[in-house]
């Protein structure tokens, strides 16, 4: 048994599981055990859904005033603060991402906090005069005990959309981490201990998706399940919470399309390409992993684009000059492996990356072209750090290729058109979409997928449609 143990965070206090069983965590990069985890069973997650049921049912933390609830939330984003370089660690030494980026997760961690908390200490209701005689006025009040469950890719980030918007709004969570990365999260959790959240408003489980998070979805003291994750689970985690008719948000994977016309600055749209597919080491929902080259510039961009892909520097994640490392896990580098190697058979073409032969996790930035759209890694989520590139001669080509997927998560477009920039965005399917940018995120905004990609939207109003139970409530003015 290693040292470094991470514990559920019930009620408050770290605790082991019931039975004593827990898990290895492992540090990618150096493929080493670094700790363990508490493996949750359904005894664990009952207990946790009952201290935050506790929690909801007699408060206070429901029936603070908006501007102490927003207080403590910051209190907890202070602290994030300060501990952020302890934070981002976690999280690189779990999954492997960059320090730098790591500490960028952090901040963005921490400033969902920030904005949740303000965005309920200032939201307005609404008042509708009826020409009856009544007005009807909305409350928007918390819904009570929320399941959250989050992935491996942005440890904290993803738990913090989650938590920050549900505690926020008055309602108490039980988040469980990815059983790959349960280090941050559980960090999360004894920080919001320490800034005096009261006991079950935020509780952490760790654990595999069964038993430990299927036990919390199905859980019918759970009014909300919000999930981050594969397209697959996300269907099990819906039909687990329809049997209780609680209210799901999912977002899961995608395929998102990056389109680059013959008219786009090339050095931005290169460069956006290259932080499209590889940051993160492209194990990221919203990256661009079918790109589409107008045929007009489509040998100058290639030739930029495979230089700038073989220039990324790839090494120790905590290397400072290191801008891409390895795969998050021995599991996920044989997922991405396997596409790989079915991709000679498909007729596709390697023209940079492949699978590195130092015996490490690690995929090399990787382009691909000549793939048929029906090869498995042209049309499914690889969620690694590949690119299938194909070239289009019109705007109606474009667009159709774009939209020939499942997903629905995100797009991208490059254009120095304007009227083209909006006649493009708004015939693509898909959630978000970004002109000449990308991953910018501006958390007022809706955030979510169609198809395959999830259900609901996240961000501002539209988490508080979530994660409240509105009511109206109609009055008499004239008698
Ligand atoms: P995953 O679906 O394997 O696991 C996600 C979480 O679900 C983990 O915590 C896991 O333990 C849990 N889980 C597994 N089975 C479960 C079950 N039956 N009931 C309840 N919980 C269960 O996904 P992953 O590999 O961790 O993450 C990668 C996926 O997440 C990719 O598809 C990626 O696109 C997606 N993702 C989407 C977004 C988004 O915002 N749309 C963001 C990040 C990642």
């Amino acid at each position: 048994m290693t040292e470094r143990f991470f514990g559920h965070i019930i009620d408050g206090e770290e605790v082991p599981s019931a039975d004593g069983g827990n898990f290895e965590v492992w540090n990618p990069w150096t493929q080493d055990v670094w700790a363990h985890a508490a493996e949750g069973g359904a005894e664990d997650a009952a207990r946790a859904v009952a201290s935050s049921r506790r929690a909801f049912d007699e408060g206070p933390w429901p029936q603070l005033g908006r501007a102490e609830r927003a207080a403590a939330i910051h209190r907890l984003a202070d602290l994030m603060e300060q501990r952020a370089d302890e934070l981002a660690t976690l999280d690189t030494t779990n999954m492997g991402k960059p320090f730098a980026q790591a500490k960028h997760d952090v901040a963005r961690s921490v400033w969902n906090f920030r904005f949740f908390a303000d965005h309920q200490r200032d939201h307005r209701g609404e008042v509708y005069p009826m020409d009856s005689g009544h007005h009807t006025y909305s409350e928007y009040g918390p819904a009570g005990v929320v399941a959250a469950i989050s992935p491996w890719n942005f440890p904290l980030m993803m738990a913090s959309w989650k938590v920050a918007p549900a505690i926020a709004w008055g309602n108490t969570c039980i988040i469980k981490p990815s059983e790959d990365t349960p280090a941050s999260v559980t960090m999360l959790g004894r920080l919001a201990a320490e800034a005096g959240l009261p006991p079950g408003v935020l509780n952490v489980l760790n654990g595999q998706g069964t038993p430990a998070g299927s036990s919390l979805t199905g859980d019918d003291r759970v009014d909300r399940v919000t999930f981050t994750g594969s397209s697959a689970t996300g269907k099990r985690v819906m039909a687990s919470a329809a049997s209780h008719l609680a209210p799901v948000s999912l977002e899961l994977g995608g395929k998102g399309a990056n389109i680059v016309f013959d008219d786009a600055d090339l050095d931005n749209a290169v460069h956006w390409a290259v932080e499209a597919i590889f940051r993160n080491s492209g194990q990221v929902c919203l990256a661009g992993s079918r790109l589409f080259v107008g045929s007009g510039i489509y040998s100058e961009f290639m030739a930029r684009f495979v230089e700038a892909a073989e220039a990324l520097p790839i090494g120790d994640p905590f290397d400072p000059a290191t801008k891409f490392s390895s795969l998050a896990s021995k599991k996920h580098f044989d997922k991405v492996s396997s596409y790989l190697e079915g991709v000679p058979d498909d007729g596709g073409k390697v023209v940079t990356g492949g699978i590195d032969e130092s015996g490490r996790w690690l995929v090399r930035p990787t382009i691909i072209t000549g793939l048929p759209l029906t090869a498995p890694a042209y049309c499914e989520e690889i969620f690694g750090p590949v690119c299938v590139v194909n070239r289009f001669e019109s705007e109606e080509e474009a667009v159709a290729l774009a939209n020939d997927t499942r997903y629905g998560l995100n797009a991208m477009l490059f254009t120095e058109n304007l009227s083209r920039a909006h006649r493009v965005a708004s015939r693509l399917r898909a959630g978000t979409v970004w002109v000449n940018c990308f991953f910018i995120r501006d958390l007022r905004t809706p955030f979510g997928g169609a198809g395959d990609s999830g259900v609901g939207r996240e961000g501002g109003d539209f988490s508080r449609e979530f994660f409240t139970e509105p009511k109206a409530v109609v009055m008499q003015i004239q008698r």
